[in-house]
């Protein structure tokens, strides 16, 4: 039995309250606190009766460190659940640290203020000695580790869809299919649609500012960075089809280089209409993807937060979203001394996703990974001090959980191959 405090009350946190919910014998009580509180009151106003978890909200900026370490002193949790917004990463982590308590997330710090003096010199360093250039990256939270090591306090990071469940399943084919694994192939297919001419499946924000940057993959341990949108490739994904999917950065590539070096190429796809990168490379071009303020009338305003304050809120998608996701990695290596290819995937249908806890998929695939992630840490299955991306613990559990609690995946050999 155990409490967990959830920071953020969007999109992605709605489906990790429910998935929460319907894990009553695990989370005894939760407490949902965000900024706009009115939206976690009706979340509690939606589920409460219909679940044996007990639930509590609160008002919280989650930027200021003091009034969420008071916060969470005072509602002592097990373990505190970001999914809030990645810029809220180290103040949440400092407040866990200064209360005590586990801290997981879905999504590795990135700014919000891509100006900053100070943390632009750290990234143009790092630009330079690492070779791959998104704003995001993990070198600000893995500096955590020994202050959680000394603390005895776990931090568990992204523990989404991806990152999340594609590192788990590198460590589950580690584990029960190779000796060695030589390529990992992560791809990503959303082939749903929800009917409007432009949205993101997700915060706009943070997912524009992920599919504009260069594309990068790690090639013997080298970051190799090319334009973005420049490689292209086209896959027949089961339950969806054939799609066309781009080559991008992603965390998980990060944290696999460093975790598994044995490995020698890791590349991340994801799959895009060809009306969405139109729309995108037009918002680039006319500037409003910039976090560079602006003054506007005599106002100040972030052109991208404009952006986001005209989209369709990616928790409105649900009702009018159709069609599956896929997401899954193809790994291919050795084992017992002959050449073996596996693809682990999970096939999501936004309309059941919808049925069961009035989302669509992409905030499903990865809210459900918040709650099994939530569960591995406060029932001790994967609890030792530091920080750990989640191909750093046994992925026996955590499979069974997803096939458990709605995210069944399937281990097909000899799949096609990306070239
Ligand atoms: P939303 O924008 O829908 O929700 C963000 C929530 O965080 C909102 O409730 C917002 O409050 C709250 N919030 C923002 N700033 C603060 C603050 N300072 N203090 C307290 N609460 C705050 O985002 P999503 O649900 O789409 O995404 C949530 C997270 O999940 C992100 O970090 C995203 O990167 C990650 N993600 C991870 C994926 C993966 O597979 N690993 C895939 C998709 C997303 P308010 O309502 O007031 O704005």
């Amino acid at each position: 039995m155990a409490k967990l405090l959830i920071i953020g009350c969007g999109g992605v946190a709605q489906v990790a309250i429910s998935k929460c919910c319907q894990n009553s014998e695990v989370f005894d009580e939760i407490m949902i606190a965000s900024r706009t509180v009115s939206k976690c009151d009706a979340m509690k106003e939606k589920l409460q009766g219909k679940t044996k978890t007990a639930i509590k909200t609160a008002k919280i900026d989650a930027d200021d460190v003091e009034a969420l370490t008071k916060l969470i002193k005072d509602y002592a949790p097990d373990a505190v659940l970001n999914v809030a917004l990645p810029y809220q990463d180290l103040t949440i982590m400092d407040a866990c640290l200064a209360a005590g308590v586990d801290y997981i997330d879905t999504a590795n710090y990135e700014p919000e203020d891509t100006d900053d003096p100070k943390w632009r010199e750290i990234y143009e360093k790092r630009c330079k000695e690492l070779g791959f250039s998104a704003y995001f990256d993990y070198s600000w939270q893995w500096a955590y580790d020994d202050k959680f090591k000394e603390a005895g306090l776990t931090a568990l990071l992204g523990t989404g869809f991806d990152p999340g469940v594609t590192s788990v399943f590198a460590a589950y084919a580690k584990k029960h299919y190779f000796d060695e694994i030589h390529t990992i192939d992560i791809l990503d297919c959303n082939g749903g649609d929800h009917g409007y001419p432009f949205a993101t499946n997700f915060n706009p924000e943070i997912n524009l500012r992920e599919v504009s940057a260069p594309g990068s993959y790690m090639e013997n341990g080298k970051w190799v960075e090319i334009p973005a949108m420049s490689i292209k490739r086209e896959y027949d994904f089961d339950g969806v089809g054939k799609k066309d999917m781009y080559l991008l950065h992603h965390e998980e590539i990060e944290a696999l280089g460093r975790n598994m070096p044995e490995v020698k190429r890791i590349r991340f796809f994801m799959t895009f209409g060809q009306s969405y990168l139109t729309h995108m490379n037009c918002l680039e071009n006319v500037g409003m993807l910039s976090t560079t303020p602006i003054n506007f009338n005599g106002q100040e305003i972030v052109p991208i937060q404009f952006l986001k304050a005209l989209l369709p809120d990616p928790a409105s998608l649900g009702p009018r979203t159709v069609g599956k996701t896929n997401i899954g990695c193809i790994f291919t290596g050795i084992k017992d001394g002959k050449e073996r290819s596996i693809y682990i995937y999970n096939v999501c249908d936004h309309q059941e996703c919808y049925k069961e806890v009035g989302s669509q998929a992409i905030s499903y695939t990865t809210g459900v990974p918040a709650m099994i992630g939530s569960m591995m840490v406060v029932t001790g299955q994967w609890k030792k001090p530091g920080v750990f991306t989640t191909d750093e613990f046994d992925p026996d559990p955590y499979m069974e959980a997803l096939n458990k609690w709605g995210l069944p995946w399937k281990v097909v050999e000899n799949p096609v191959l990306v070239d």
